[in-house]
Order: C-alpha cells, then structure tokens, then sequence
C-alpha cells in the first residue's frame, strides 16, 4: 500500500466514523410521536390518579423554590394535588429545547409547574388536545419578536423570557399561564375566543356577555390614559371578532393580582375563581 493509498483509507475511516457518531445522536434525540385519541382526557385524567400521593423529588421542589417568585404566595393546601399534576404532566407531554429532546430538568419542572397551576383544583384533560411544547432560547423560530404561542396541540416558549417572567410573581404578566390558558380555551372548541366552556354549557353565554363587557372596560381604561389590572394587550381583536386575550391576559392577572382584578372588576374575578376553583385575592406571602 503506497502512503496515498494509506492517507486516503485513513479519511475513509474517520468519515465513517463520524457518520456514524452523528447518526446516533440524532437517533438519542427524536422526540416520541404522541398520537390524539378520543380517550386520550380520561387516560390522562387516569395518570393523575395512579399519581396520587406522590412527591416531587427534593431538586425538583428546589428548582421551584428558586425560580418561581409565585412559589411563595400559594396556600399550603394546594401542594399535593400540585405536585401529582407536576408528575403527571411531566410524564405525559414531550418538552423540547431548540427542537431537540435535550430540555434540562429544569425547563421541564418549570414549565410542568406553572402549567399544573392553572389545573390543580381541575383535571390534567384540560391538556388532552396537547402534543409537544418546544422551548427556545430566546425568539421562537420563524417567528421573529415573538416569545410565546400556542395553539390546539403545540405550545412555543421563549426560554429566556419565560425565565424572567415566573420569577416576578406581582406584575400580572406570566407567559406559562399565558399561553397555557390559551390551550384550555382551545381544548373544547378549537377557537381562542376567551370562553374557556363549550358552546353547549349554560355557562357559555354568560362568558360571552362577561368577555365583551371586560374588553370594552379595559380599552376604557387604557384609552384614558389609566392603568389597570389586565395589560393593555388583553384587548387586542383578531380580523373575525374574537378577543382571545382577555382569557389568557385576564388568566395571569387573576395569578397574579387577584386582589386588584377582583377589586376593578369582580364579576369577571368570580368567572375566573369558578372556573380554576381558586381564589388568589386571598393569598398572603409565607416564608418557606
Ligand atoms: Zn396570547
């Protein structure tokens, strides 16, 4: 063999090599294909049940300490039934970094946490429409400016705004919840149009009437140069008519001002205390 022919089987074999390094990487990092069924609430709602009693492990109860400011202000008595949704959740829908199955334990306590808050006096079939949630570093991909979406079966979140948001827990603005409410408004009929019921409850046209009366109330507001308890962006109205911010603009304020939203307007606090089966104007700060 001449020293040519050595160097070229030389390349021939790293190449191989790293073809091979690289094809098993990808393989470590698919994601698992999740499939909707018509039963896909009740085995969800099943899990949850099989989680019973169950704990978070002491780092996932020290990732929420250090990270979520609202942490500190949630009654003792929603611990457990928090922490079963945590691992239920967690359990159950796929969480990814940058497209890739490579989310830290961290992102995925995170996000499982805030998200579990909006159901944790309700059950994990909120979520039976959802596939995956992909986190990315900071604007979503193909989105530019854009830090959180959602629709029926996916939910996009910036890392690092989402980061900044859990942990102020008074400014009513928290991107989990966010976009997590949107998903339960989702779920019963495929349309973001503030009304978290479907159209056949009788509570349907009551949120119809509450959500028309809250958006004229909060365009008041802001148009007057006032501030108020729902941000601006809670009015904003899509091409067809729908105001799909005022639940989940709306959903964060009652997290996270629930004193003041119910003291501007409390009809609207009541629908929301209904409808999570909370009731955050109550909340004190403890000292953990
Ligand atoms: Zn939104």
């Amino acid at each position: 063999m001449t020293g040519i022919e050595k160097i070229f089987y030389c390349i021939i074999f790293v190449v191989s090599l790293l073809f091979f390094f690289l094809n098993s990487k990808q393989k470590r990092t698919k994601l698992p294909k999740l499939r909707i069924t018509n039963s896909r609430g009740e085995s969800l709602d099943k899990l949850l049940q099989e989680k019973k009693g169950q704990t978070l492990s002491s780092n996932q109860k020290a990732i929420l300490t250090n990270n979520l400011g609202i942490y500190y202000w949630l009654p003792e008595e929603i611990t457990q039934p928090w922490e079963e949704r945590i691992l239920s959740f967690l359990a159950s829908f796929p969480i990814t970094y940058m497209k890739k199955n490579i989310a830290t334990e961290e992102m995925k306590t995170i996000v499982a946490a805030e998200a579990c808050l909006l159901i944790v006096n309700r059950n994990l079939s909120d979520y039976r429409h959802l596939k995956v949630i992909h986190l990315w570093e900071d604007e979503i991909k193909d989105n530019k400016n854009v830090r959180g979406s959602a629709s029926r079966n996916e939910i996009n979140l910036s890392w690092k705004f989402l980061k900044e948001s859990v942990t102020n827990a008074r400014d009513g603005h928290n991107l989990i919840l966010h976009e997590f409410a949107h998903l339960i408004d989702f779920a019963d009929d495929g349309i973001a149009q503030s009304i978290p019921v479907s159209r056949f409850s009788g509570k349907f046209k009551k949120w119809e009437r509450l959500v028309d009366e809250e958006h004229k109330k909060l365009m008041n507001a802001y148009n007057s140069g006032k501030n108020y308890s729902i941000r601006a962006y809670g009015g904003y109205e899509s091409i067809n008519g729908n105001k799909p911010e005022i639940f989940s603009c709306g959903t964060s304020a009652f997290f996270e001002r629930g004193a003041r939203l119910k003291r501007e307007s409390p009809e609207i606090y009541k629908a929301f205390k209904e409808f999570y089966k909370l009731d955050p104007a109550t909340w004190k700060k403890r000292i953990v």
